[in-house]
């Protein structure tokens, strides 16, 4: 399949006159998928009225059949069509932060979106993108778009064009390249079905963030330890993952040099993932820095990029610091365990 690109310049006005916006409208009109920037990472999106579209999101992506989709819409009266009711936290939390990187979990509506959407569940994940390409996008199409992220299952999620090029040129088709995303983690998912508001996903909007809207917030506690079942399905996957396994070291700088040195003994190509600040205090085959250990969001921002470069530049094997969970620090802690499939080491006292 011939994948389109179109070239999107974000900040002009009248975005949904623009004929780039419409002919990937009308690609997902005709239930065709279409990769697409939001705030968070870039989307993999289609109807999600029909069946036979998303289907082709589960086809491109390879991903599991069970793990649901979340569905991005433009407008409230939007929401009111496919869900049954909207609980006042929902509301309270939608009014402080869409359109933004939160993802709300509803008890659906009947007959209205594709069963496959849902995944069969009774629920349906929604949010509202803060990002004038994917509004403009939806507006212009006139349906709910369900998007998971546009990778191949299991990778990172890419955050610029380039990484959905590199994963599903010729899968899809369309593409969007609408620049750099801004956040670069996905959004929070929260359940706000029961009487506490609870993250099934940390991500883009913070803990903290919820908690001044609404109170007391839960975490799923299986989260931590990867043990144990998700109530978000996706969740339980393998995610995020670079090509070489990754480990998180939580210790000083000194006993992970030590380890790094160690490994690459054993004639191991060894890449470290740190930040600006201590950049210059490693040797090894690679050091990357991810933003600035003082500003998590930045280092959230760059994430991805780093994991895939890592991809690009053949280690045998990547050493990440650990970073502190409070603010945006538990999305990043959060994809880096299921990044690193739980292995983390931790200096003795
Ligand atoms: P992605 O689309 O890759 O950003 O992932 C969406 C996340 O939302 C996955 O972890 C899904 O399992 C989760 N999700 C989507 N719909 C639901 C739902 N109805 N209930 C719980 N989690 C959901
Ligand atoms: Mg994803």
């Amino acid at each position: 399949m011939k994948t389109f690109q179109w070239i999107v310049d974000k900040g002009v006005d009248n975005l949904g006159t623009c004929p780039q916006i419409s002919q990937a409208a009308h690609f997902l009109q005709q239930n065709e998928v279409v990769a697409f920037p939001t705030e968070t990472v870039y989307g993999l999106g289609a109807n999600a009225k029909s069946d036979e579209a998303v289907q082709k999101i589960y086809e491109a992506k390879g991903r599991p059949s069970d793990n649901p989709l979340i569905v991005h819409i433009a407008s409230k009266d939007q929401l009111e069509e496919i869900v049954a009711d909207i609980p006042k936290q929902a509301q309270q939390l939608m009014d402080a932060f869409w359109p933004g990187p939160l993802t709300i979990i509803f008890y659906k509506k009947d007959g209205v979106l594709s069963e496959k959407v849902t995944a069969g569940l009774n629920t349906v994940a929604v949010r509202m993108p803060d990002h004038p390409v994917a509004l403009s996008l939806i507006r212009c199409a006139g349906l709910p778009i369900a998007a998971p992220s546009a990778n191949r299952s299991g990778k990172p999620s890419p955050t610029t064009a380039k990484h959905v090029w590199n994963d599903l040129n010729g899968r899809i088709a369309g593409l969007i390249d609408g620049g750099e995303t801004g956040v670069g983690v996905e959004s929070t998912v929260v359940d706000c079905t029961g009487s506490v508001v609870q993250i099934l996903r940390p991500g883009g909007i913070t803990k903290e963030q919820l908690e001044e809207v609404v109170g007391k917030v839960e975490v799923d506690p299986t989260l931590k330890t990867g043990m144990g079942t998700p109530k978000s399905p996706g969740m339980k996957y393998a995610h995020y993952a670079p090509d070489a396994p990754l480990f998180l070291l939580d210790g000083d700088r000194e006993w992970i040099q030590q380890w790094i040195h160690d490994k690459r003994n054993e004639g191991l190509k060894v890449g470290v993932l740190t930040t600006e600040e201590h950049v210059a205090d490693y040797k090894a085959d690679v050091v990357l820095a991810c933003g600035q250990r003082e500003d998590l969001a930045t280092v959230a921002a760059s994430l991805y990029d780093t994991l895939r470069t890592f991809d690009e530049s053949g280690v045998d094997m990547i050493v990440s610091e650990v970073f502190p969970t409070e603010g945006v620090g538990l999305a990043i802690m959060n994809r880096l365990l299921k990044a690193a499939s739980y292995q983390y080491l931790k200096q003795e006292e």
